[in-house]
């Protein structure tokens, strides 16, 4: 058996709210949750440090509120505390499937979740801890994308990993659009010029300012966090 060499020695994870909903309509799927813990202790187990940024498009986005009528901000913050409680059901799974992990909450609230201090969040991951991000950056009119390219760059992440139901980046939504073509590397300005709905515009800006390429890929197909560590082909970087 040759060695399995990861080529990656931290990387940030992005799972969307959407992403624990499993085959449910809302809320979270634990069964879901714990198929990301046994990827997460396979992965740990190589030697690569993760760090996870949970959406909770799952239960409220900012968006939906303010259609409704809501203020934008108030529509937003509860958006934020929707990923605080992924980030316990995460947290929770992941600790029952053997992965030490901590949370990290950008909006304070003591009894579930630390406060953001980086130096502290990269000596948790020195240690060989998941951290699991929740609140995003903390403020409204942020996405937890945006959250993701910030904190992947301030932990020194090489790379985000962001999950989502198709398999990488097409010229057209591949569930609606049958003739979609995949593309398997895109350079960030082509995915903002071309208005692809991968990331929004300051999220893909972020990772482009600072060269910090994004693998996109399914993250329902079971191996794919593994492949993509390892360097093998997987999904569509944006680089
Ligand atoms: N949000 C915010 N600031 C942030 C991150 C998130 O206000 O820094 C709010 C926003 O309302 C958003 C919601 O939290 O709609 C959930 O995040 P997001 O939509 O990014 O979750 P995902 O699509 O990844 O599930």
């Amino acid at each position: 058996m040759p060695e399995l060499k990861p080529v990656y020695k931290r990387i940030l994870l992005k799972l969307s709210g959407e992403s624990l909903l499993g085959k449910s309509s809302y809320g979270i799927d634990l069964e879901t949750a714990k198929s990301i813990a046994r990827e997460m202790k396979e992965i740990t187990g190589l030697g690569v440090q993760v760090a996870i940024m949970i959406g909770g498009g799952n239960i409220f986005r900012g968006v939906s509120g303010t259609a409704a009528g809501m203020d934008r901000a108030s529509a937003d913050y509860m958006g934020l505390l929707a990923t605080i409680m992924n980030g316990i059901a995460l947290q929770d799974a992941l600790e029952k499937g053997g992965v030490f992990t901590r949370h990290v909450s950008a909006i304070e609230i003591k009894a579930v979740a630390e406060p953001f201090v980086r130096r502290r969040v990269i000596r948790h991951l020195d240690k060989g801890r998941v951290v699991i991000f929740s609140a995003g950056i903390g403020s409204p009119y942020f996405t937890t994308d945006t959250a993701a390219a910030l904190r992947a760059l301030e932990i020194k992440a090489q790379v985000i990993l962001k999950a989502t139901k198709v398999d990488g980046v097409y010229t057209a939504d591949p569930m609606v659009d049958k003739t979609a073509k995949k593309f398997s590397t895109i350079k960030y300005l082509d995915v903002i010029k071309k208005g692809l709905k991968v990331m929004d515009t300051t999220a893909i800006s972020l990772c482009k300012d600072n060269e910090l390429p994004i693998i996109v890929f399914n993250l329902k197909k079971k191996g794919n966090i593994k492949k993509a560590v390892l360097g093998q082909k997987v999904g569509t970087k944006i680089y």
